[in-house]
């Protein structure tokens, strides 16, 4: 396998920000991961680079997760069970699972990224967590010098999170994820709940709709409200929607009664992190080569040249804006590395 040094990073991730990684190699096959030049430390695993704010130059070794393949591991009478490496395209995945008449994904179609990057933040899209789908994950941990594999209730999956999220696992470079099994029931129910799904299926005539209308009607949104990274570099949602509890919903709603709230199993309210932004004053502003995208104020953009130092000074205004009007805190949801 090769080593590389010094290697520009700016095309590897999505916010086209610039920086080098002082060591780097990519992974194709999961028995490279024993070689002991990769023991070295500090170590960042980097999938997609769509979640990624990069702040400046990496001391230490990055290890781009590029393993591919896609197969059908298992059927039984209720599910399939399908599994891909860790480098395979999303996107591409999910359409791949829909040919085969699988379905069960269409929910996250063209959510960028990687399928071993998809359980760390527990993407979500559209009323479905990649958890709901997720049977378990291989990766192989650095410390033990071993394959391990990890079950769903192992996962600690929340929203937008997991274990592997959590210090000391795979975003501290102690293990990298090569290979995800998914688990899609052969019971299929369209799942079209979120207002945007439901019109544009019904804006196409589409009463009854097949997993691969859901998957289109999706894309199709997506396409309309979200910039594509190739055109406008950014990280997809750039803040957690805020939990708030109950007393606190209240008293904005009372403030703001079109304030959109959603209640939580434990209690608590999800406001949209998108609306509060906007109502702040920050859709379609820039401060600097950094801003907010003007059809989706949720999703921060480099509108060219921009360094991390210029996402976080706008990531802070943007912050104390909304903390201003709604003392609500906004926290990102992309890796600062
Ligand atoms: P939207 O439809 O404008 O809705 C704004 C927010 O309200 C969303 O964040 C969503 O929460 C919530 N919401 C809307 N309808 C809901 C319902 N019926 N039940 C519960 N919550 C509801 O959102 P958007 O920004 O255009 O994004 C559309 C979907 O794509 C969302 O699910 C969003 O999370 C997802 N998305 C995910 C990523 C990512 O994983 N990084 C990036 C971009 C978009 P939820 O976020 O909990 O769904």
């Amino acid at each position: 396998m090769i080593l590389q040094e010094r290697v520009d990073l700016t095309a590897s991730n999505t916010l086209a920000l610039p920086g080098r990684a002082a060591l780097y190699a990519s992974i194709v096959d999961p028995v490279q991961l024993a070689a002991a030049e990769f023991r070295h430390r500090p170590r960042f695993i980097l999938g997609g680079g769509s979640n990624l704010v990069l702040t400046g130059d990496f001391d230490g070794l990055l290890l781009h997760m590029a393993i591919p393949g896609k197969r059908l591991l298992r059927e039984d009478a209720e599910a399939w069970y399908v599994e891909a490496g860790a480098g395979e395209n999303w996107h591409d995945f999910v359409q791949w699972t829909l040919a085969q008449g699988w379905p069960g994904l269409e929910n996250l179609s063209l959510i960028p990224g990687t399928v071993g990057a998809a359980p760390i933040q527990n993407i979500g899209a559209y009323g479905l967590e990649v958890a709901e789908r997720f049977h378990s994950l291989r990766a192989w941990d650095f410390e033990k010098q071993a394959f391990l594999m990890v079950d769903r209730n192992d996962c600690r999956f929340a929203y937008r999170d997991s274990l592997f999220k959590q210090e000391g696992w795979h975003l501290s470079g102690r293990m990298a994820i090569t290979a995800v099994v998914f688990r899609l029931p052969k019971v299929w129910q369209p799942n079209t709940r979120y207002a945007d799904v439901a019109q544009e299926l019904a804006a196409q005539g589409i009463a009854a709709p097949t997993p691969q209308d859901v998957a289109a009607a999706i894309s199709a949104v997506r396409r309309r409200k979200l910039p594509d990274p190739a055109v406008t570099p950014n990280a997809g949602s750039f803040f957690h929607n805020p939990l708030v509890d109950r007393a606190k919903a209240e008293a904005l709603a009372a403030d703001y009664p079109t304030l959109p709230r959603y209640p939580q199993p434990d209690g608590r309210f999800k406001l949209a992190a998108g609306w509060l932004i906007e109502q702040a004053g920050w859709k379609g502003k820039n401060l600097g080569p950094v801003g907010m995208y003007e059809k989706q104020a949720l999703v921060l953009v480099n509108r060219g040249g921009a360094t991390g130092a210029d996402v976080r000074r706008t990531m802070a205004a943007v912050q104390a804006a909304v903390h201003e009007k709604f003392t609500v805190d906004l926290t990102p949801e992309p890796i600062f590395l």
